[in-house]
């Protein structure tokens, strides 16, 4: 059937892996909410203690670091989440937190672009966050270094707005770490190569208009760059 599609078949979105020409193709991604204190906090909310919490963006969405896009449609607060992002490279199932974690290809810098005013009027009235973090250019993923090239989570984590410091943090502050985060996630997914996971923001997301250079980083790894031109 594949020579009577009706339109062309679109390519995976990939991602850059350093240290070579390689690509990581994606083909879910899924993001954890509300996984630093201080982040909960600043939204009003309280922790969920008892189990991490999702949504996903659809690969679609997916840019990479450097791209300048335009202000996207349907909001007038668009903000920036910096993120630590988990690659896997292997399937897991109902896995132990080790097993979860062996199961890692690699980890990049990420930003989970939100419409900020869709997701809060979504989240007041119990609605699905859809069109505050599922939309166009809302997934930004910088180049992934593998995992056996970077070993800790004791990094900083830190997002610039036009060369002013807006997030900064650690990724020891995460209240579900990465291992239990993807042990969690395999409990209710036949998780694999392809799958990404944006593990949360820390405090200090804000909005930004036309004009604004993001920067952002963590230790060890390939910074990232979104420009709203
Ligand atoms: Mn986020």
């Amino acid at each position: 059937m594949k020579d009577k599609l009706v339109f062309a078949m679109p390519e995976w979105p990939v991602v850059p892996v350093l240290g070579g020409d390689q690509a990581y193709p994606v083909r879910r991604i899924f993001c954890v909410g509300r996984n630093y204190a201080d982040h909960a906090r600043e939204m009003g909310m309280q922790l969920n203690r008892d189990a991490p919490f999702y949504f996903t963006k659809s690969p679609t969405t997916l840019i990479s670091s450097g791209s300048r896009i335009k202000y996207p449609l349907g909001t007038e607060n668009y903000h920036y989440e910096i993120e630590l992002v988990v690659a896997l490279g292997s399937s897991i199932v109902q896995a132990t937190p080790a097993q979860a974690e062996a199961a890692i290809y690699g980890f990049a810098v990420g930003l989970d672009m939100t419409r900020r005013d869709l997701q809060m009027t979504a989240r007041d009235r119990g609605l699905p966050w859809d069109l505050g973090k599922d939309f166009e250019q809302s997934a930004v993923i910088a180049p992934i270094t593998r995992r056996q090239e970077i070993e800790g989570y004791d990094r900083r984590i830190w997002l610039t707005a036009n060369g002013d410091t807006r997030q900064e943090s650690n990724l020891t502050q995460l209240v579900w770490p990465v291992p239990d985060v993807l042990s969690h996630l395999s409990r209710f997914y036949h998780l694999g190569a392809g799958d990404v996971i944006f593990t949360g923001t820390p405090a200090g997301v804000g909005a930004v208009g036309t004009g604004t250079l993001i920067r952002g980083g963590i230790d060890g790894l390939a910074d990232i760059e979104l420009t709203i031109a």
